[in-house]
């Protein structure tokens, strides 16, 4: 039988009450319907925006949600995880303090990776890339998320929704490395000034600090916990090593297994503000689409699925062409189904 994605169409990101109403009453038509029963405690997994983004979903959209989880007596949290890249989403305290500043002030946050991303548990799903998973340790140990995605563009993954939002937004630091190009950090020996805080911190004892200071492969976990503490920027991620490809689509699936495999999550997606970047560019960036509308199911494949489909139908071509394989890749390995039929709500 083919998934239900619930769909209220709102042409206006303006419309701010109106989307917090639909959300609201989304949320609670899929709990009904689906009979799904919530948990004491249900995070809302979110991103925050980089600091310089405009156009990240606000924090006042999601005020419906909380209302209903709150009236349902279930407790509830923003959680994130730390960002990959340098910037103020790095380490927990400068990622809840750019939050606050975002307006995420109603619930509590939660970083799920802890201060440098390196808390985390590994999530068995025995898959051809991975055997195992780096989920943020909160995450992994929660039964229950509310997935709260912004469907926009994504550099490298065509497109980000409900399965981005699960691989790299539930992956601790190490996780993100993993599915950005299964390698480690580098060492820039000319900008290190040979401290040894990274040294001192590595897990692994990988970290030779000297002349040519490096990481050695053969040690390293790929937890990524280095590149923060390094207070001169001298511990990279090389970007030419990332996977433009089939296989970082299909590592992106495989995560998204890791952080839905046993639990009743939901997934409501706000298709506005469709940039062709994501919300981690610190950067202003103008939609390339009208705004659609809020979907909500209990299946992650299922509503990034449906946010395509509608998109290309409101605008009679692809919007977001790239990156479509990730859904087939995500439906051969379980995590959910393309096929769907829309309820209009
Ligand atoms: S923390 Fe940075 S500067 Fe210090 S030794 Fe490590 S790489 Fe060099
Ligand atoms: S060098 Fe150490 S801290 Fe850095 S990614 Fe490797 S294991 Fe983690």
């Amino acid at each position: 039988m083919a998934a239900s994605v619930y769909f209220t169409p709102i042409a206006s990101y303006q419309e701010t009450q109106r989307i917090a109403d639909s959300a609201k009453s989304l949320l609670k038509t899929i709990v009904e319907r689906e009979q799904v029963e919530l948990e004491s405690a249900v995070p809302l997994k979110v991103h925050f925006g980089e600091k310089g983004n405009h156009t990240f979903i606000e924090s006042k959209n999601f005020e419906g949600m909380i209302d209903y989880l709150q009236q349902q007596k279930t407790a509830c949290c923003y959680m994130e995880t730390n960002a990959l890249y340098r910037g103020e989403r790095q380490t927990r305290t400068s990622h809840v303090k750019l939050a606050e500043q975002h307006g995420f002030t109603q619930i509590p946050i939660v970083i799920a990776d802890g201060e440098t991303g390196d808390d985390y548990e590994d999530v068995e799903i025995n898959k051809p890339h991975f055997a195992t998973c780096k989920i943020g340790k909160d995450i992994a140990n929660h039964k229950q998320l509310l997935v709260v995605s912004h469907f926009k563009g994504h550099m490298l993954a065509g497109f980000g929704g409900a399965v981005k939002q699960l691989a790299m937004g539930c992956a601790a630091r190490g996780g993100k490395l993993a599915q950005h190009a299964n390698a480690i950090p580098m060492i820039n020996p000319l900008a290190c000034k040979k401290c040894g805080a990274c040294a001192r911190h590595c897990p692994a004892n990988a970290i030779t600090i000297g002349r040519w200071s490096r990481i050695h492969k053969e040690k390293c976990l790929g937890c990524a916990s280095c590149m923060p503490i390094c207070q001169h920027n001298a511990i990279f991620f090389n970007p030419l090593r990332m996977t433009i490809s089939k296989s970082f689509r299909e590592k992106l699936a495989e995560y998204a297994l890791a952080a839905h495999l046993g639990k009743k999550n939901l997934y409501v997606s706000f298709a506005f503000n469709l940039t062709r970047g994501c919300d981690c560019q610190g950067s202003k960036m103008k939609p390339i689409a009208p705004d659609l509308g809020v979907l909500a199911s209990t299946d992650p494949v299922a509503i990034d699925q449906a946010c395509l489909d509608l998109l290309d139908k409101q605008n009679g071509k692809r919007v977001f062409g790239r990156g479509r394989d990730t859904l087939e890749y995500a439906e051969q390995i379980g995590l959910g189904q393309r096929a769907y039929s829309i309820v209009s709500i």
